[in-house]
């Protein structure tokens, strides 16, 4: 498919409702699916982020003048927009990040369904007024902050914006977006249909870079908040940098995610369960699938994963990772815990796809009898591969889960409501699944780890994610001057 995005100019900031050239460097910008280039992403300078902070706060003024109720008019028609393009959209994210069609149609989706919670911010954020002494009144409105960033990563380069634009701009403010420098061609598209949807210029504008227009963002004198996805050891630093500059920020780091399976599961619901979450997009996702805990006879349920994953096929229903370092650093860990006495059931590495042979791909891979000091029992793989522990009790599974510094999700499978009960209490993780293999909670519900898979208070979606892109104005009235005045009015 063509897509107007691949501008012979490469990727373009976009800044003030206008796309801007950049002069400085470049990086190439690589396709997983086959190693070819398709584009190249400006590594933007600071002269482009004040340009952009610049055009956010002219715009800030209209755009928090302007009630709720019309600002959400223009998500209405970005929602509508969302899904007129939606094969458009869905071919870049396969395009760019490597998944499949499928995952990619997914993740359109699922941006879609984020603005029909944006859609509904009306209806939830409204104030609260009471008289509290004779003719005195307070009431609170939530006001947005201003100008905000939003810094995104590789896995999801629709969907994961698609966390903070709507939610954010409907409640007043005004964005500046980082996408990842390995997938800008969604945010790129995103920013054109906003315009079309009636955005007003300057309110949400796209600086593209790396590490360095982070830096900026976080020490930036005008923006009021950043919010971060992606690593856990670049969320500590963009929250400390954020944080250090008197800003608020939210930073959503790594995952590994433990599911916890007991002898008494239903055997082929589990098992593809399990299969579907270490596979989906090829395992890069923060929900992923990438430590079981067996505990006591689960050989049936390792049997029938076995035999659901290797009905997934690279190339076919299995995505690209999205570079070679990453197929390098995946298959690293299984050779390395291979080496270590653990057993691969089955293995992944190097396998041959036809016609794609450039292509970034490793296979579904599980691996049995893999022991708690194992780097691939504690490090985040992010890749199609599941590591396998065993364990003797339900509370020895229970502390394997508790030992990992992450804290995305966890999930049980079992049909014994005590046990999953026991689970649901004491795993350190801030999205706890029963026999769901991806623990995402979704809309209005909102999304965000404990641990090191989360620095900040506020959750990124939903509900919690209103308090994070506002701040609350108190104001009290009286309206009988004839009332003595009292030390409290
Ligand atoms: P990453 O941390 O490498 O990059 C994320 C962003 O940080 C990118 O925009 C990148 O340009 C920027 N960046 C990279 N290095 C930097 C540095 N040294 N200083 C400042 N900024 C820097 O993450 P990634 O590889 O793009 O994404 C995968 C990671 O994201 C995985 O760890 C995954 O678990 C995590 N993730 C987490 C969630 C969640 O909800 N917790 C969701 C999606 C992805």
């Amino acid at each position: 498919m063509e897509t107007s995005t691949l501008s012979e100019k490469g990727v373009r900031n976009y800044i003030d409702g206008q796309l801007t050239d950049h002069q400085g460097n470049f990086q190439d910008l690589i396709s997983p699916l086959n190693g070819q280039r398709i584009s190249q992403v400006p590594l933007s300078a600071q002269t482009a982020l004040d340009d952009a902070v610049a055009a956010a706060r002219k715009a800030f003024p209209g755009w928090s003048g302007m009630t709720m109720k019309e600002r959400v008019q223009i998500f209405f028609e970005y929602r509508y927009l969302l899904n007129k393009h939606q094969e458009e959209l869905t071919y870049l994210v396969h395009l760019e990040n490597g998944k499949t069609l499928d995952e990619a149609a997914a993740e359109v989706a699922k941006s879609i369904e984020l603005t029909e919670f944006a859609c509904s911010l009306p209806q939830i954020v409204t104030g609260e007024v009471m008289e509290v002494s004779k003719g005195v009144e307070c009431r609170t409105e939530r006001k947005p902050l201003g100008v905000v960033a939003s810094i995104t990563p590789f896995n999801f380069p629709n969907m994961v914006p698609n966390w903070t634009i709507p939610n954010a701009l409907v409640l007043g403010n005004c964005m500046i977006m980082k996408p990842s420098e390995k997938v800008p061609l969604s945010v790129e598209r995103l920013a054109h249909i906003l315009t079309e949807a009636g955005l007003p210029n300057g309110v949400f504008n796209v600086v593209n870079g790396d590490k360095d227009i982070v830096d900026a963002i976080c020490n930036h004198p005008y923006i009021e908040a950043v919010s971060f996805v992606g690593s856990t050891k670049i969320a500590q630093i963009v929250y400390q940098k954020a944080t250090h500059s008197l800003k608020r920020c939210v930073a959503l780091g790594g995952a590994k995610n433990h599911l916890l399976v007991l002898p008494d599961a239903q055997i082929s619901m589990t098992a593809s369960n399990i299969a579907a979450s270490m596979t989906g997009c090829a395992g890069q996702r923060c929900m992923a699938a990438s430590a079981m805990v067996g505990v006591g006879a689960v050989e049936p349920i390792i049997d029938a994963l076995c035999h659901e994953v290797r009905k997934i096929i690279p190339g076919e229903n299995l995505g690209a990772v999205i570079s070679l370092e990453a197929k390098q650093r995946i298959e690293g860990y299984i050779t390395e815990a291979e080496a270590l006495g653990a057993k691969i059931l089955v293995d992944g590495r190097n396998p041959q796809v036809a016609g794609k042979e450039g292509g970034y791909y490793v296979g579904p891979t599980v691996i049995d009898f893999v022991t708690p000091d194992m780097a691939i029992a504690q490090e985040e793989v992010f890749g199609p591969v599941i590591a396998i522990m065993r364990a003797g009790s339900l509370d020895e599974a229970i502390e394997i889960e508790n030992g990992s510094n992450y804290g995305n999700a966890a999930s049980v499978f079992t049909q014994n409501g005590a046990w999953a009960k026991e689970v649901m209490d004491r795993p350190t993780a801030g999205m706890v699944g029963v026999n769901i293999g991806v623990p995402v909670p979704r809309e209005p519900f909102s999304f965000g780890g404990w641990n090191e898979s989360k620095f900040g208070v506020s959750d990124i979606t939903g509900k919690s994610s209103v308090e994070f892109w506002t701040q609350l104005k108190k104001t009290t009235t009286k309206w009988n001057p004839e009332a003595r005045i009292n030390w409290m009015s």
